[in-house]
């Protein structure tokens, strides 16, 4: 199996051109780490996902896991831009050619951003299928109304993958049906019928709620059939899952590496604390979860680039990944003491970013839903 050892390098390698004092400075700052993205970006590592032919690098699934890892794991936040690898998976599997051919290269270069992906509404939450943004057709555009709320990175992108609904949920035959995707072509958007408000989060996310009063958005920007959109959707999310489970193994890495030195350096009562049962004990257990962890990841990531659809492995990954990371997280700022506190050790700010995602993209409950009805046939409850 290849582990990507010379990506991860590359990775690492520029990561170190970005340390603590970086990442504390956008963090307080709530700022976006733009030269971060932009040295990603410059080094081709977010288009490893794209196809040659569009200009990336084609690679696997596999490597863009490598990538988000090594980037959490050096203490940095793929936050930023981990989405644009998964996004763009919406327009390479349903777009048609011409717009593979119009947007894709110019993704895969850096010259256009595909950050934003806008799914969530303050009404329907986890209920997709519920959302009310609507979008009417009006001769060759589409005319867009509604809120979204929590969608990241819309002020630091050129286009935004938009999910709404075109046909009224009480007129299809099923509640899936009836919603759309459309590019957005942000550039031209905003403040022609599209605003954008930031909203201030515990960390650095840069997050937004959008308002669409009327926007039109020309037909040529629907991706794939009209009506099929959740499907579309749908089928981005193990991808989505794994790389993100990906991140949170790279935070828990982090923190239990961050915990272990800290123990063995630090003497209190004459002896350095990770003597003492009592501190190397949770660490120890940190790792053995993480190890887990990762081994579901990796497996699922197999999976996925053997051209399965790996539903239960994702969720599973997502789920024991971030509760890796988190229980890492906590444990590194015990090991830390009063000093875990401190802006300066980079603990609390990580601390911050890796509780995020047992919420987002999905949350906890949501998985272990999926899991109980789609592995455990046990019945739905909702
Ligand atoms: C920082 C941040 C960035 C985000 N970025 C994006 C983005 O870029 N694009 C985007 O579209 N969205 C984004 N989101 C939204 C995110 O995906 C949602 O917050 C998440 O899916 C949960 O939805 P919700 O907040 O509406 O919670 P709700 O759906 O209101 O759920 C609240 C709680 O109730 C639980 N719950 C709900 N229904 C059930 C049930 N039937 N059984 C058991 N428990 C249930 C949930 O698990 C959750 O814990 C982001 C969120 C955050 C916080």
């Amino acid at each position: 199996m290849d582990t990507y050892q010379d990506i991860r390098d590359g990775v690492a390698n520029l990561c170190s051109e970005f340390p603590g004092e970086y990442w504390r400075k956008v963090d307080a700052l709530r700022q976006y780490p733009t030269a971060f993205v932009q040295a990603l970006n410059e080094n081709g590592y977010l288009s490893v996902l794209i196809p040659e032919a569009y200009g990336g690098s084609g690679l696997p699934l596999s490597a863009g896991c490598a990538i988000l890892e090594e980037i959490q794991r050096s203490g940095g936040n793929a936050g930023a831009c981990h989405a644009q690898m998964y996004i763009m998976g919406t327009l390479l599997r349903h777009g048609s050619e011409a717009q593979k051919e119009q947007y894709l290269p110019a993704i895969a270069s850096g010259k256009l951003r595909l950050q934003a992906f806008a799914v969530t509404e303050p009404d329907s939450g986890t209920d997709t299928t519920r959302i009310k943004t609507r979008a009417v057709r009006d001769g060759n555009c589409y005319v867009v109304s509604g809120k979204k709320v929590f969608i990241s990175r819309a002020e630091h992108s050129d286009l935004m993958v938009l999910l709404v609904r075109t046909t009224p949920r009480e007129e299809c035959e099923k509640r899936t049906h009836g919603l759309s995707v459309l590019l957005v072509d942000l550039r031209e958007a905003v403040g022609n019928g599209l605003t954008i408000k930031p909203i201030r989060t515990m960390m650095n996310h840069s997050t937004t709620e959008l308002f669409f009063d009327e926007l039109r958005v020309p037909v040529a920007n629907l991706i794939g059939e009209e009506g099929r959109g959740f499907y579309y959707i749908i089928d981005g999310m193990n991808a989505e899952r794994i790389l993100i489970a990906s991140e949170c193994i790279g935070d828990a890495r982090w923190f239990i590496a961050k915990a272990a030195d800290y123990a063995r350096d630090r003497e209190v009562f004459g002896r350095p604390i990770g003597q003492n049962q009592g501190v190397q004990f949770p660490i120890a257990h940190a790792f053995i979860q993480t190890e887990a962890a990762a081994a579901i990841v990796e497996r699922a990531a197999q999976l996925f680039d053997s051209g399965k659809s790996p539903g239960s492995e994702a969720n599973m990954a997502k789920l024991l990944a971030s509760e890796a990371a988190w229980e890492a997280a906590n444990v590194c700022i015990q090991t830390h003491g009063g000093y875990g506190f401190a802006e300066e050790y980079d603990i609390e700010r990580k601390f911050r970013e890796t509780r995020l995602y047992q919420v987002a993209p999905i949350s906890t409950n949501l998985i272990l839903s999926y899991v109980a009805t789609h592995d455990l046939n046990l019945p739905r409850s909702f």
